[in-house]
């Protein structure tokens, strides 16, 4: 399957790891939004929000336990961060594999817009 993050997850394709497990793995974003711009993302490919069912959800719960210490590594725990889901063409996910963005190092806007 030609899926980029798949690939980084296979280690085929480098990245600025900060986090891996058996189940995610977490690097920079190669294009970042906000001073801080991790991506977090499961191994296994699921494309996007639509495809979380109850024999999967297990890595999302995962996550979201991981990310909070991600963010204190990062410096971003306490001033806080935003935790971004694009799902499909309105929500602006160009990549087809489920991914977490946690954004911070500056106050974002609210609403995204
Ligand atoms: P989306 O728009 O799908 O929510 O987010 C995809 C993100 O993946 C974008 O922020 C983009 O900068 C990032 N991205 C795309 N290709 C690569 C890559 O090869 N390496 C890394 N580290 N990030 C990528
Ligand atoms: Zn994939």
């Amino acid at each position: 399957m030609d899926c980029i993050f798949c690939k980084i997850a296979a280690g085929e394709i480098p990245s600025k790891k900060v986090y891996e497990d058996d189940m995610i793995l977490a690097f920079h974003d190669i294009s970042p939004a906000s001073p801080v711009h991790i991506l977090v993302i499961p191994k296994e490919h699921i494309p996007c929000a639509n495809n979380i069912n109850s024999n999967n959800s297990n890595v999302v719960a995962h996550i979201y336990e991981v990310i909070p210490k991600i963010a204190k590594e990062q410096g971003i725990g306490e001033k806080g961060y935003r935790i971004v889901n694009n799902c499909g063409e309105d929500g602006g996910q160009t990549v087809g594999h489920l991914h977490f963005h946690v954004l911070g190092g500056r106050n974002l806007k609210w609403p995204p817009g």
